[in-house]
C-alpha cells in the first residue's frame, strides 16, 4: 500500500455555519450545535448550528409562505428555470472551492469531488430546461365536457439526505422539486453541513425570493424526525439507510405524507469468461473501491464464473495493493478516508465476522494509518451466499468474491437480496447480457460498464432499495400532483 502523503494542501474556506431560513443565516432558537470533522484526521474543523424543532417550524413556515403566496409561486415556469440556471452557473464559477470543501468535510478525493460537482451543475441545467415544460393533457371523456389535467406542485418538501454525496444529493433532490415550483426544507447530513450552506449563499445571490430553499442542520433523530412529523410538510424525499427509511416512512403516516426513498443496496456485479479481462478486472475495481466503497450502488457481490475466477482475484488484488491512499485534498491521492470513526469500526467489524464465518480474506481489511478513517482495499474468496459479507450492506471498500457456473445459476443468487439498487454484467455475448439485464431485479443494470449515471436517466431501487425514481422525467412525476378539471361546453 502506498503511504499517505504528508504534505497538506491548505485548508478550504468555511464561510457559513448557521441555519438557512427564509433567505437568512440565523442562529438556532435553542443555540443547539454539533462538531464537524475532517475524516482524513480526524480533527474537528467547524461547529454547526443545530436546529430543533422549533427552527424546522420556522423553516417550514417560510416555505409555506413562499409556495402559497409568490413571487415564487406567481412567477413565470420560465422565470423559475432561469433562476435554476443561474444558481448552475455559480456553483460552475465556486466549483474549485466547492469540490476542495466536499473533500476536506467528506474525505472524498478531489478527483471524485470535481466530478461531483460537474453532475450537480448537469443537474441542476437539465432540470432548468424542465420547469416550463411540466405539462398536462386533455383527455377525450363521455358528454359534452372539456377535461383537462394542471400538474401542480406538492407544496413543501421535505429532504433529508447523508453524507457520501453530500452536494450532488442536494442537486438530485433540488433540481426536480424546483423546477415543479415546490419550496424546500432541507436538511444535509450531520457529517457533512459545509457544502449545501455554500450552496445556499449561492442560491441567495441567484435571486431565489425567501423561503423556497431553507437548510435546517443537525441530526436525524432530531432535527430529521421533526421534519418527517411537521404536519405541513406535503413530502419527504430521503436518501440514506434502508432502517432510517422504515422509520420514516412509519412517522410519515401520521399526516400521510408523500414519500421517495432511495436507500441502499448489495449490488451483484456479474463477470463471464467471455468478457473482454482487462475491462471486466478495471470495472470490478472501480465498481467497488470507487469512494472507498460508500456508494449504494457499490459493487460489493462480485460473481466470476468459475474457470477464471482464481486469475481475476489475482488481477484484482494486484491492483488493490497498488492503491494509493492519502489526503483527499491530493490530486494524487486515489482513496480518501472513510467518512467517520462509526463507519471505520463497522467496515472492520464486518472484516472480522467475514474471516470468522469461514471467507478467505486476500488482501487489505486493516486500518490504513494512524489517523484518520482510512480503510484498506479489502478482497474476500470463497464467499458463501448467505454470510454476513455477502448480505449486508458494509458501505466500506470491502468485495466478496462469489463463484459460478453459467446464467441459470447465477440469475436467481444475484436476485437473492432484499436489495434492488444496481446490477452490472460483463460479456461480450449480447444474448447473456440482454438475458440478464432483463431478469435481475434492480433498477440500474450496466453493461459491460459500472457506476454511469446520468441526470438524463431514473435512477431508483426495487424492493428494499427504495421506492420511486430520481434524475431524468420520472422524479417530475414525484415533485407534482395532477389536478383534472373538468369542463361543461354549452347548456344541456
Ligand atoms: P447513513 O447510514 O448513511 O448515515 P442514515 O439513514 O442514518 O444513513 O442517514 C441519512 C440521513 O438521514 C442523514 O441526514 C440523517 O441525519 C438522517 N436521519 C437519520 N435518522 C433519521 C430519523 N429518525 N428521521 C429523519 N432523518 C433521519
Amino acid at each position: 500500500m502506498a503511504q499517505a502523503v504528508m504534505a497538506r494542501p491548505k485548508a478550504p474556506l468555511i464561510r457559513h455555519t448557521k441555519l438557512l431560513i427564509n433567505n437568512e443565516w440565523v442562529e438556532p432558537a435553542d443555540g443547539g450545535s454539533f462538531e464537524t470533522y475532517n475524516p482524513a484526521t480526524g480533527e474537528s474543523i467547524a461547529e454547526v448550528a443545530a436546529a430543533s424543532a422549533k427552527d424546522v417550524d420556522r423553516a417550514v413556515k417560510a416555505a409555506r409562505r413562499a409556495v402559497e403566496e409568490g413571487p415564487w409561486s406567481t412567477m413565470d415556469a420560465a422565470d423559475r428555470g432561469r433562476l435554476m440556471y443561474r444558481l448552475a452557473d455559480l456553483i460552475e464559477r465556486e466549483a474549485a472551492e466547492l469540490a476542495a470543501l466536499e473533500s476536506y468535510n467528506c474525505g472524498k478525493t478531489i478527483t471524485d469531488s470535481k466530478g461531483d460537482l460537474e453532475g450537480v451543475v448537469n443537474t441542476l441545467r437539465y432540470y432548468a430546461g424542465w420547469a416550463d415544460k411540466v405539462e398536462g393533457r386533455t383527455i377525450p371523456v363521455r358528454g359534452s365536457f372539456l377535461s383537462y389535467t394542471l400538474r401542480r406542485p406538492v407544496g413543501v418538501i421535505g429532504q433529508i439526505i447523508p453524507w457520501n454525496f453530500p452536494l450532488l444529493m442536494l442537486a438530485w433532490k433540488w433540481g426536480p422539486a424546483l423546477a415543479c415550483g415546490n419550496t424546500i426544507v432541507m436538511k444535509p447530513a450531520e457529517q457533512t453541513p459545509l457544502t449545501a450552506l455554500r450552496v445556499g449563499a449561492l442560491a441567495i445571490e441567484a435571486g431565489f425570493p425567501p423561503g423556497v430553499v431553507n437548510l435546517v442542520n443537525g441530526f436525524g433523530e432530531t432535527t430529521g424526525a421533526a421534519i418527517v412529523a411537521h404536519a405541513d410538510v406535503d413530502k419527504i424525499a430521503f436518501t440514506g439507510h434502508v432502517d432510517t427509511a422504515k422509520i420514516i416512512q412509519r412517522q410519515a403516516a401520521e399526516t400521510l405524507k408523500r414519500t421517495t426513498f432511495e436507500l441502499g443496496g448489495k449490488s451483484p456485479n456479474v463477470i463471464f469468461a467471455d468478457c473482454d479481462l482487462d475491462e471486466a478486472v478495471a470495472g470490478a475495481f472501480h465498481a467497488i473501491y470507487f469512494h472507498g466503497g460508500q456508494c449504494c450502488t457499490a459493487g460489493s457481490r462480485l460473481f466470476v464464473e468459475q474457470s477464471i475466477k482464481d486469475e481475476f482475484v489475482e488481477r484484482l488484488a494486484a491492483k488493490a495493493v497498488q492503491r494509493k491512499l492519502g489526503d483527499p485534498l491530493d490530486p494524487a491521492t486515489e482513496q480518501g478516508p472513510q467518512v467517520s470513526q462509526e463507519q471505520l469500526d463497522k467496515i472492520l467489524g464486518y472484516v472480522e465476522l467475514g474471516e470468522k464465518q469461514g471467507a478467505k480474506r486476500v488482501v487489505g481489511g486493516d486500518r490504513f494509518g494512524d489517523r484518520g478513517f482510512y480503510v484498506e482495499p479489502t478482497i474476500f474468496d470463497d464467499v458463501k451466499d448467505d454470510m454476513a459479507i455477502a448480505r449486508d450492506e458494509i458501505f466500506g471498500p470491502v468485495v466478496s468474491v462469489l463463484p459460478f457456473r453459467d446464467l441459470d445459476e447465477v440469475v436467481p443468487r444475484a436476485n437473492d437480496t432484499k436489495y434492488g439498487l444496481a446490477a452490472a454484467v460483463w460479456t461480450k455475448n449480447i444474448d447473456k447480457a440482454h438475458l440478464f439485464a432483463e431478469k435481475v431485479k434492480a433498477g440500474t443494470v450496466w453493461v459491460n460498464c459500472y457506476h454511469v449515471v446520468d441526470t438524463n436517466t431514473p435512477f431508483g431501487g426495487f424492493k428494499m432499495s427504495g421506492q420511486g425514481r430520481e434524475n431524468g422525467e420520472a422524479a417530475l412525476e414525484h415533485y407534482s400532483e395532477i389536478k383534472t378539471v373538468t369542463v361543461k361546453l354549452g347548456s344541456s
